[in-house]
């Protein structure tokens, strides 16, 4: 085909390879969840319907690109990992970030309905996204530890804030009474002023959601004591285009921090 004169421009679109090897992190965050949340109304300090639907965003995600190999959500935000060979789209940078944040982003919208079935959407949500490299599996390892330990920080704070406004402070009051506390006091004042147990809070809001795949079939299931929960969906068994581990995609609540969840899944970070 001839080449219009115009066709120059394409001259100004630049390639952007993302390092070969190095480990992608693509964390996307929703924009305006503050304000969402409230017209929306949210249930706070958590609606789990909120965080099943982002479970379930993530989802779609991970059944349709297999390099991604694992996914972690909290609050309105996931990262997803994907492994260090990936030949996805030649490794272009805004091609992968902006195809996961995309898909990301119209799943939520399409299973709104079935995850919260009485709440209309009111408006269309939005996320941002970027991409990150890791050079090793220790970086990966503290990028996640990072975003699990930020999760247990905030659900701490927003639950003292949730139980004394509902307990009748203005939110300005109980700023100002949770303001210098530390975790210690934080957990002194759940379990004597409002009878909870922080470690008895679901692990669904202390510790986020973790997806993975299901170990591949040459993996022993058995070195993992973790017990498998399902997140609904569809797609079974349909293999991707995409070398990577096969299998289905589960959610698990559990500390990612310590060792025990990347031993039990040595295939995650090769
Ligand atoms: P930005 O656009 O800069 O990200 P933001 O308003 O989205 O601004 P974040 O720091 O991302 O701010 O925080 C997201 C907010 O969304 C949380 O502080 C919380 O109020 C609300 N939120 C998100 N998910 C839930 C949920 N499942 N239940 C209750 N509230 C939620
Ligand atoms: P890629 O993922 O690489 O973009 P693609 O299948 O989306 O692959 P494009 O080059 O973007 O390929 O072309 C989009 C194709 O979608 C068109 O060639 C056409 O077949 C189809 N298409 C898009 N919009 C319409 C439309 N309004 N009516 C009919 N066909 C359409
Ligand atoms: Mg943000
Ligand atoms: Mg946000
Ligand atoms: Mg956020
Ligand atoms: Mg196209």
């Amino acid at each position: 085909m001839a080449k219009s004169r115009f066709e120059y421009v394409r001259d100004f679109e630049l390639p952007d390879p993302l390092l070969p090897s190095a480990y992608i992190v693509v964390r996307i965050d929703g924009r305006g969840f503050h304000k969402f949340s409230d017209t929306h109304t949210f249930e706070k300090p958590n609606d789990v319907r909120a965080l099943n639907l982002m479970d379930r965003a993530a989802k779609s995600v991970m059944d349709e690109y297999e390099d991604v190999v694992l996914a972690f959500g909290e609050s309105d935000e996931y990262s997803f990992l994907i492994r260090r060979q990936s030949q996805l789209y030649n490794r272009r940078r805004s091609k992968i970030n902006s195809s996961i944040v995309s898909l990301f982003t119209s799943s939520y919208v399409y299973h709104w309905p079935t995850y919260l079935p009485n709440t209309p959407l009111q408006y269309p949500p939005s996320f941002d996204s970027r991409v990150i490299l890791y050079p090793s599996a220790k970086e990966v390892r503290d990028y996640f530890s990072w975003r699990q330990a930020d999760t247990h920080i905030n659900n701490l704070q927003n639950t003292c804030f949730w139980c004394l406004v509902k307990s009748g402070l203005s939110t300005k009051e109980a700023n100002k009474t949770l303001q210098g506390t530390d975790s210690k006091a934080k957990n002194e004042m759940l379990f004597s002023r409002f009878a909870i147990n922080y470690n008895h809070i679901p692990p669904q809001f202390r510790k986020g959601s973790t997806l993975v795949r299901s170990p591949p079939p040459d993996l022993d299931e058995n070195t993992s004591d973790v017990k498998p929960v399902l997140v609904p969906g569809d797609r079974k068994g349909k293999r991707r285009p995409y070398e990577g581990t096969t299998g289905e995609v589960i959610v698990v609540w559990e500390d990612i921090i310590g060792d025990r969840f990347w031993e039990d899944r040595p295939w995650l970070l090769p």
